[in-house]
């Protein structure tokens, strides 16, 4: 039987990095085993639904190349593929519990549940429902307290339910005995636990690969299998991702939770995906850098971590540092695009002409950046028009001072000759300027008032490069106004009152 896996992402909201996490694992196992991944959204529960959160797990799948075989929007032939559109799928199998002594309609009220619960832990009782309704019909549990008129399906759980499994990660499991679970809701919605089973079932899901929240859930799922005479798939049960104090990773507490987060970030997929995996899994040879295709070849369930790994983001920057050195510049250039034009920095995405002009720039930021979002601060100067080009505060307190006028004034000069302006003949002329043949400066000092005027921050990519590509005339011109900068301050300075 060929396996097949699924990721059944509820979409309530961005998608939680969870999703590729467990998307990661279960396509992984697919590829090795010449299987089929399956994504399948679960989005039964009306309340905290959200429209666009369906779009954006796909987007965020593809992002990181996790696609999937079959899906809501690709079909196949086990569809459809969202819970929402398969609701007249489940009732029969409810009714079917109900009729084969499985199962019982429930008319309890929400507050008669509340209530019961209170008074549950206040006898410091185990909580669950005391199955008030069981062996009642209708009149009869009218006429207690309590009724409501819309009854849910529970399951009967026996006394004897399957609390042990086992689990392709975890070996021999044992799982706390469950309570008579809501299988169909009031308003006729399935809950997770019977969509999940009869999902799986009819999708025919091989292995169940899932987040170790739901083993104590499994014990219920279990039963419904035998229940309902189908076969029960194999599970393995993945650690949780845990925030460093070893919490469970939530959007409310951790940025990070959120895949988009890591797309505003700049972080390359790639890192992501191999961070990911490390999370979860160590290759043959335990080398951190491995591509997908390593973790899917060498996929082994004994290879899995049980321990519920610490996001570390400083592994993941380190990881995303070497794939962004690993890029080649047209590759890194065209990363890079989104972020410049999100930044304000160029229009058209499609242009041709922009791309190869920043595939230019690439030398001068790639290994100076570990985001992505770094680049444009860095190359702010060079797509700034002279007319609304401003040297940063900061640097014109620091490097435009009236001492340093005249070496501005001395690199233009020196620069104004210059034929060949190739970052090699810049920087020739201006070290022969500035430094022991010219005003005997060190070259940092030297370069400071220079960077703040040209580049306008005291932070920038290589000079003489920077010039090189900012070109001559704007070069000189920038050197030229830092100079009136500088020896405008040393007016002010002696004469505080004007100005
Ligand atoms: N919809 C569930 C979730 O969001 C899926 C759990 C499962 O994979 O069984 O986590």
């Amino acid at each position: 039987m060929s396996v097949r896996v699924r990721v059944a992402p509820s979409p309530t909201g961005d998608p939680h990095v969870g999703t590729a996490y467990m998307s990661l694992f279960n396509l992984a196992f697919a590829r090795q085993q010449g299987g089929e991944f399956l994504l399948r959204v679960e989005d039964t529960d009306r309340a905290r639904f959200r429209a666009d959160s369906e779009q954006q797990v796909y987007d965020m799948l593809r992002w990181l190349g996790l696609d999937w075989d079959e899906g809501p929007d690709k079909g196949g032939p086990r569809g459809p593929y969202r819970q929402s559109e398969r609701l007249e799928t489940y009732r029969p199998h409810a009714e079917r519990l109900i009729a084969d002594g499985h199962a019982y309609l429930c008319w309890c009220s929400g507050a008669r549940l509340a209530e019961m619960r209170e008074d549950q832990q206040k006898r410091k009782l185990p909580t669950g429902y005391d199955r008030r309704c069981v062996g009642l019909d209708r009149a009869a549990r009218a006429a207690l307290p309590g009724f409501s008129d819309t009854p849910v399906v529970r399951m009967l759980v026996p006394d004897d339910p399957p609390l042990r499994f086992h689990d392709l990660v975890r070996g021999e499991v044992s799982a706390p005995r469950p309570d008579d679970q809501v299988l169909l809701k009031a308003d006729g919605f399935p809950t997770y636990h019977l969509a999940v089973v009869v999902d799986d079932h009819l999708m025919g899901i091989t292995h169940v690969v899932r987040g170790e929240e739901w083993i104590s859930s499994t014990p219920k799922h279990l039963l419904l299998f035998d229940w309902l005479g189908w076969e029960r798939p194999a599970f393995a049960h993945m650690p949780l991702l845990r925030n460093a104090d070893k919490s469970k990773i939530s959007k409310r507490k951790n940025p990070a939770a959120r895949l988009t987060w890591f797309v505003e970030q700049g972080y390359l997929p790639e890192a992501l995906l191999n961070f990911l995996g490390l999370l979860g899994y160590s290759v043959p040879g335990e080398q951190e850098i491995f591509s997908f295709e390593q973790m899917s070849q060498s996929f082994d369930w004994a290879r899995v971590n049980t321990v519920g790994p610490v996001f570390d983001l400083d592994k993941l920057a380190w990881l995303n540092g070497h794939y962004m050195r690993e890029l080649s510049e047209s590759d890194f250039a065209g990363r890079v695009l989104p972020f410049l034009q999100g930044a304000g920095l160029v229009g058209d995405p499609a242009a041709p002409v922009e791309l190869a002009a920043l595939t230019a720039l690439v030398p001068l930021v790639q290994t100076r950046v570990a985001l992505l979002s770094e680049v444009p601060a860095l190359v702010r100067f060079l797509f700034t028009p002279e007319a609304s080009f401003q040297v940063e505060a900061s640097a014109v307190e620091k490097a435009l001072t009236p001492a340093n006028a005249p070496v501005l004034a001395a690199a233009a000069q020196a620069l104004e000759g210059l034929d060949d302006w190739s970052a090699a003949s810049v920087q020739a002329v201006v070290d022969a300027a500035l430094l022991e043949d010219g005003l005997g400066l060190k070259r940092g000092k030297a370069y400071l008032p220079l960077r703040a005027a040209v580049c306008g921050a005291s932070i920038s990519p290589p000079l003489p490069e920077s010039m090189a590509l900012l070109g001559r005339e704007r070069t000189l011109r920038r050197l030229r106004a830092g100079a009136a900068l500088a020896a405008d301050r040393e007016s002010a300075e002696r004469d505080p009152g004007v100005g």
